[in-house]
């Protein structure tokens, strides 16, 4: 067989997630003894509380170890009904809940069952690293919507007329967004979703960033409007977030109930269901207060305020204050690096490590994460001052 045959032609294009690459060799270093300052992750650095780890072990002891309908549990899929009701003023029933193996397994149903080979997904850019490539193994295409630093990287409703093609069937929507930590208000929300409902565009609203939100600005989703867009939109959530749950696996997804039963069936045939132990910590998760997860969202304003102080000192480096998620997009266009080279330099000559912006499309940025301490951030960014005055 020629080697160009070997594998399927959908898996030609797709690139290893660098997000997930460069994480795991700067934890990799960083276990071998290297004194590395992590701003690559992409994961709150908080132990999943207690409370949510006694659950899953109280799960084993009493041998909730077997197969649970593909979907996820009864148990579990109320309160995800009860959570989008009372967070997000959205009524689904249990039959239009799916639970999958993190958000990211939910947004790939959500696309598989959307897309046909000629399709296009409207993506704005940045964009989140692993929404164009799983476009691409729908055999779709992606189609790019480039936002600003003027407009805080956010697409607006003419932006999104623009880009609509014959081909448009589905819009992904990141609010807040990773890497830009971008939030869109209720009226931009609703010009998007009129012009999705004229144009009949299916939107996914990732809303995994849904509880990080700064400066007592408000997540609205998108589903909530109206009937119409309702039932053009999967909205997809998950605990990875939330509740530093990123290595149990837990996403899910509210939608239509045909575009339900559909993902039902696809889960049916590859994954079956999300492991049942994780489901029982999830439960335990959703029905407990939301301390834990506002303590987070405190925690990560006062970093964000921290790195932010830090960067305005640094003459090269330009910002937006995000106003979610837990990332600062910088440009560093006067530098004269492009991304690839300066988070290469950097990790190689003083030990930083932190995600190029061309993984989310933009070769003139880089991302920093603060899902890390203030002791990390000051040392990351004492030597990030230095460095960038060398260069
Ligand atoms: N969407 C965005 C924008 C993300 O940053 C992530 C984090 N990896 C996910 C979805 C997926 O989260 P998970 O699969 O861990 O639930
Ligand atoms: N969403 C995180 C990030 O952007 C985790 C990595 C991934 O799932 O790609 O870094």
């Amino acid at each position: 067989m020629k080697i160009d045959t070997r594998l399927a032609e959908r898996l030609k294009k797709i690139h290893p997630s660098s997000t997930l690459a460069i994480t795991s060799k700067a934890k990799k270093l960083k276990s071998e003894g290297k004194d590395i300052v992590n701003f690559a992750a992409g994961e709150p650095d908080f132990d999943t509380p207690d409370f949510i780890k006694e659950a899953a072990i109280a799960a084993i002891t009493s041998g909730f170890t077997k197969y649970t309908p593909t979907t996820g549990t009864p148990e579990l899929k109320k309160l995800i009904c009860q959570k989008f009701k009372k967070d997000n003023s959205l009524e689904y029933a249990p039959d239009q809940i799916i639970v999958s193996n993190g958000a990211k397994h939910s947004i790939y149903n959500a696309l598989m069952v959307l897309l046909n080979r000629s399709d296009e997904a409207l993506i704005p850019l940045p964009y989140w690293v692993s929404y164009p490539e799983m476009a691409g193994l729908c055999e779709a295409s992606a189609r790019f919507i480039k936002t600003t630093a003027a407009n805080n990287f956010k697409i607006s409703a003419k932006d999104l007329q623009k880009h609509i093609t014959t081909k448009t069937k589905v819009l992904i929507l990141n609010s807040p967004s990773n890497p830009a930590g971008s939030v869109y208000s209720r009226q931009e929300l609703e010009e998007i979703a009129k012009i999705c409902v004229d144009k009949n565009i299916f939107v996914i609203s990732d809303e995994i960033y849904e509880k990080i939100t700064f400066d007592g600005l408000k997540h609205n989703s998108i589903a909530s409007f109206n009937k119409d867009i309702y039932n053009l939109t999967i909205t997809v959530n998950g605990l990875s977030k939330s509740h530093s749950m990123t290595g149990w696996r837990i996403g899910y997804l509210g939608a239509p109930s045909d575009i339900a039963n559909a993902i039902s069936n696809l889960q049916d045939h590859s994954t079956s269901n999300p492991n049942s132990i994780a489901q029982k910590a999830a439960v335990a998760a959703l029905s407990a207060p939301e301390d834990f997860t506002h303590e987070l969202c405190r925690e990560f304003a006062k970093r964000r305020d921290y790195l932010a102080a830090r960067l305005k000192g640094i003459k090269n480096l330009n910002f937006s204050l995000p106003q979610g998620a837990f990332y600062m997009f910088c440009d560093i266009s006067k530098t004269g690096l492009d991304s690839l080279t300066f988070s290469r330099r950097l990790l190689e000559e003083e030990y930083v490590s932190l995600i190029p912006g061309i993984s989310f499309g933009m070769d003139d940025h880089i991302r920093i994460s603060f899902a890390t301490s203030v002791e990390e951030l000051q040392k990351g960014m004492d030597r990030i001052e230095k460095w960038i005055t060398k260069l």
